[in-house]
């Protein structure tokens, strides 16, 4: 299995890292896509796991760093780190970068400051022809019109996918694959999933890649506080479910999905 979508150069590993991945390792994840979310998590995972042959690494910005990021290095000094990140070893995508009008309360020019952010990195993407790992909440309609006005086909995955069947096709017909994680496991009673649970049988598993988005998102029945790449498993089940599938063929399919998307260029797998 591959997780395309993993955070273990936060803190919360920082007693166990290397161990966690040897776990991984022997329990069947083949890689872990390290996605980046400030500019010092984009230099902080390449350090710590730089000759560890199974992490791979987006180098990126998150819509909810920008603010922070902008202060310090602006936007043209962000994009200089940036165009440095993408030529380092072992960088697969650009990510992760959106759109995040979900917390707080953002006035016109945070979320001005937050579409440029996100122009920049798709500007990246088309020039590295590199796949995009998205973090879109509560604007999916915003963020595939921005990526639709470029005119030409994205890659990447629009990451813990949480939407409709009719929002997934946008995101497919632009030349994304669907990130699901943790959130699929999680009761129809929460309000923001009644839609996505509903629908789960009928996304196109051949544009489905599985993640953990670990240390966050741990799926239901999973021990623990920390969500990591072996809880991937709760997902296979329950999406095997959903699609009348074995678990054995859903791995199969989201890991050939994810190496399509991520390694089909790179030569590394
Ligand atoms: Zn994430």
């Amino acid at each position: 299995m591959i997780d395309t979508h993993t955070h273990y150069f936060l803190k919360d590993f920082d007693n166990d890292r290397f161990a966690l991945i040897e776990k991984l390792r022997e329990g069947g994840v083949s890689s872990v896509i390290e996605a980046a979310i400030d500019i010092e998590s984009n230099f902080k995972m390449r350090k710590y796991f730089f000759d560890c042959d199974m992490v791979f690494f987006g180098a990126g910005l998150h819509p909810l760093r920008v603010a922070y990021a902008d202060r310090i290095y602006g936007l043209q000094g962000c994009k200089k780190m940036l165009e440095v990140l993408i030529r380092t070893p072992k960088t697969v995508a650009i990510g992760e970068t959106g759109l995040d009008f979900s917390r707080g309360v953002f006035c016109e020019a945070d979320k001005e400051r937050q579409r440029a952010y996100f122009i920049m990195q798709l500007e990246l993407a088309l020039e590295s022809g590199m796949p995009l790992i998205l973090h879109v909440r509560d604007c999916h309609e915003e963020a595939l019109d921005i990526m639709k006005s470029f005119g030409e086909p994205f890659k990447g995955v629009s990451h813990c996918f949480i939407g409709s069947a009719a929002i997934a096709k946008r995101y497919t017909d632009l030349g994304f694959y669907l990130g699901i994680g943790g959130s699929c496991t999680y009761s129809k009673n929460e309000g923001r999933y009644i839609e996505f649970i509903r629908d789960l049988p009928l996304l196109p598993m051949d544009r489905i890649v599985l993640e953990t988005d670990a240390p966050y998102l741990i799926p239901t029945g999973c021990r623990g506080r920390r969500n990591n790449s072996l809880n991937l498993s709760a997902v296979v089940s329950t999406l095997a479910q959903a699609q009348n599938m074995t678990a054995e063929e859903v791995e199969m399919i989201t890991e050939r999905n994810a190496k399509e998307c991520f390694f089909n260029n790179a030569g590394t797998l």
